[in-house]
């Protein structure tokens, strides 16, 4: 648990998220309107998300089972009647004046994620609520220097609002948060949490307390989008809370903007209250009401989840927490493990899998999907070093040509003749002449100076271009030097 220490002691940082996470739906909430990213602006709006008079919203039941999937994969209770509100404000990008949205009874109610820790602890996070509401459009202030032009095209899209509850107690918690919640989204394919193109963002609650204490006043850090802006307003914002409340004055509750470049958070506007809106129920849509049989189908349709699958990955794989933790975040890299450790040794597997070629792609800036090696030909070089036909030594400069070249395991080892030395006549002879070339070493080794057997080992392993099996080397040196 890290504190922050202040002048009058130490401080305890409390964070609540409101994750905004865009339905993955080629329609919008209440239109049949598009709503592909980066299309012209203003081509993909409906008399309805234009707000036109009598125009009437319609609910999208794909978005609504969305909804639904995204809470289950949160463990969280289904709400089978629900109600849209109208949320009231005025604002350019608001054609009707008001946003429909869900208040006192959301879609889903109270549920859980769990914060995979680096030292493979884990720790839940409450998760408050999820509901439905549209997206409002985008006023564009840098088109021209006097006008603010507004697109529409994100104005009616389908958002589900995930609120957790003040659980949060460090950046990295945060951090951990909104990863899980990514991932399992993506997992149910009912997000893409591409936070580059707006498709998650994060509504940031800082406050600070004593620890122990009563909670603190937050404020409010609207609209973060990307993991790193996240954790770096959440430093800035609890040191600046701990100022202000070491230098006497008291923390407004208030809106703040983080500002990307300068790493600082700037006040907005005085918090708004619910009642500022004045919610109502929305005259032109019923109550939604689910069948339970039918939420029963969507919950028997889940896949498996990161958590479970981690735990099976531990199980099954006998892999530490972490390892098992980095493989099963995205669901293409567990189907990935999976097909390299089936039948094979799953810890191997693992180490060749989370080291190497994750750290090759990374470097390579390379999707996994777009990976040159494939599962199989992993597998293929698991197989070689399991059977001794080349030591892990030789395996890494043999993955290193599988990458460049996408080539199989087998077939560079062929071609450059890359196979390990097991025969003990061959090793023999190379020990003899190492011997033959180091006389007053190899005395010395005989009178004890076991040090240098290492030496030896090293000498021999260069001698054979280290194809010879090192296992074998030791043994035979020692039978030699020391028998
Ligand atoms: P609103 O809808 O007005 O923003 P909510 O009560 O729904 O208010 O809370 C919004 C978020 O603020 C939630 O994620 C909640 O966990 C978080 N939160 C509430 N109180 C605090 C606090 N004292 N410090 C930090 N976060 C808080
Ligand atoms: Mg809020």
């Amino acid at each position: 648990m890290s504190l922050i220490k202040g002048e009058t002691g130490e401080w305890e940082v409390v964070i609540g998220l409101e994750v905004h996470a865009q339905v993955s739906s080629n329609a919008k909430l209440f239109s049949g309107a598009a709503t592909a990213f980066g299309a012209e602006p203003n081509a993909q709006v409906s008399f309805v998300d234009a707000a036109m008079p009598g125009m009437l919203p319609v609910i999208n039941d794909y978005c609504v089972e969305q909804a639904v999937r995204t809470g289950l994969g949160l463990n969280a209770q289904i709400n089978l009647r629900s109600v849209f509100d109208r949320k009231n404000y005025f604002y350019a990008d608001l054609p009707a004046g008001y946003q429909i949205s869900q208040y006192q009874q959301p879609i889903v109610g109270t549920g859980t994620i769990v914060l995979d820790m680096p030292d493979g602890s884990t720790r839940e996070v409450g998760v408050t609520r999820l509901h439905l509401e549209m997206d409002a459009g985008k006023s564009l202030h840098d088109q021209d220097p006097r006008l603010t032009y507004v697109d529409l095209n994100r104005a009616g899209v389908a958002l589900m609002e995930i609120v957790s509850e003040p659980d949060m107690r460090t950046s990295e918690e945060a951090g951990l948060y909104l990863k899980k919640l990514r991932s399992i989204v993506r997992y149910l394919g009912t997000c893409d949490g591409n936070m580059d193109e707006g498709s998650m963002r994060a509504d940031v609650n800082v406050s600070v307390r004593k620890p122990g204490g009563e909670l603190g006043t937050r404020c409010e850090i609207k609209n973060v989008n990307s993991m790193r802006f996240v954790q770096q307003a959440i430093e800035y914002e609890a040191r600046r809370q701990i100022e202000v409340i070491e230098g006497g004055g008291a923390i407004n509750q208030e809106t703040r903007l983080f500002d990307s470049k300068q790493g600082t958070t700037r006040s907005m506007r005085s918090k708004e209250h619910a009642h500022d809106y004045r919610y109502f129920p929305d005259p032109d849509l019923l109550p939604l009401e689910l069948d339970p049989a039918w939420v029963d189908n969507i919950r028997a349709s889940l896949p498996e989840l990161p958590d479970p699958k981690k735990a099976r990955f531990m199980k099954e794989y006998g892999l530490s927490s972490y390892d098992a933790g980095v493989l099963v975040a995205e669901k293409d890299t567990g189907a990935y493990y999976e097909a390299v450790a089936k039948g094979r040794d799953a810890k191997l597997a693992s180490n060749w899998v989370t080291g190497e070629l994750f750290g090759r792609l990374n470097k390579a800036g390379t999707a996994l999907a777009d990976s040159p090696v494939s599962a199989a030909a992993v597998g293929e070089l698991v197989d070689l070093i399991a059977d001794n036909t080349i030591s892990g030594r030789i395996a890494k400069d043999v993955f290193d040509a599988m990458f460049e070249t996408g080539k199989g395991a087998r077939a560079i080892v062929e071609e450059k003749g890359l196979k390990q030395i097991t025969d003990t006549g061959a090793i023999e002879t190379a020990i003899d002449q190492v011997i033959a070339a180091n006389a007053d070493k190899a005395e010395q080794v005989k009178a004890g100076k076991d040090a240098l057997l290492g030496w030896f080992v090293g000498q021999v392993m260069k001698a054979t271009g280290g194809k010879a099996n090192p296992a074998k080397v030791n043994e035979l040196l020692r039978a030699k030097l020391k028998g």
